[in-house]
């Protein structure tokens, strides 16, 4: 099961990996490692598996 992958910061623009629980599904918040702004994280995976990240700018 995918568990990481990459996504754009949308504070800063950096492309950092972000890893996933891979019991994780829905809603997070964290902190961007170059900025330590915060993202609101939201996570979905499909049947296979793959997972589906969307980052959006939280605070
Ligand atoms: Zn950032």
């Amino acid at each position: 099961m995918q568990t990481t992958l990459t996504v754009q910061c949308p504070w800063c623009f950096e492309r950092l990996e972000l890893w996933v629980d891979p019991y994780t599904a829905g809603e997070f918040v964290r902190d961007c490692d170059v900025c330590c702004r915060p993202w609101r994280v939201f996570v979905a995976r499909d049947a296979s598996g793959r997972l589906q990240v969307n980052v959006q700018r939280s605070g």
